[in-house]
């Protein structure tokens, strides 16, 4: 039986990105694993395409009700980013999967690294809401950006 593992669905090709696009890895063409499909921004109702939006605090403080995530248009999308992060995580419980592959940055999916709320495509240090959530559950989160890492870690699971 194949292996399952959470994943971003832009890096699958689905069009889920904020501007309509995806941001599709070729690499996982290779890898033979059931992939756990999930963009939290679209479970969260947001739609796509959707204004970006960035994290003005890190994922503990907003998840703790001390922060927001603002759009480019300074719309809080706080609740809608969390609720869509907590829907994704679940279908990953349920699935029981132990590894996740995220797409890098994203204010959801990052992982590390993030963007940093001043929509100048500067980063800072920290992990989207639904990459922390799923650190909190025990989920191996490995960034869309190290494509080694990824198949090292994948291939260990067959
Ligand atoms: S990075 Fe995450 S939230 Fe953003 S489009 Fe991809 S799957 Fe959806």
């Amino acid at each position: 039986m194949k292996k399952k593992v959470l994943i971003s669905a832009c890096l699958l090709g689905k069009n889920c990105r904020y501007n309509g696009g995806h941001s599709k890895l070729t690499e996982l063409e290779e890898i033979d694993m059931e992939w756990i499909s999930v963009c939290p921004e679209e479970s969260g109702g947001l739609g796509t395409p959707r204004p970006s939006a960035e994290m003005q605090e890190n994922a503990e403080t907003i998840l703790n009700g001390k922060g927001k995530i603002i759009t480019n248009k300074g719309k809080d999308v706080t609740a809608e980013f969390i609720q869509g992060a907590e829907k994704s995580l679940q279908l990953g419980l349920e699935a029981e999967v132990k590894f996740a592959v995220l797409k890098s940055k994203s204010p959801s999916c990052g992982i590390g690294k993030i963007y940093d709320s001043s929509f100048t495509k500067t980063l800072k240090s920290g992990n989207g809401i639904f990459a922390h959530l799923c650190h909190e559950n025990d989920i191996t989160c490995i960034s869309s950006d190290n494509t080694s890492q990824i198949k090292k870690t994948l291939a260990k699971l067959k």
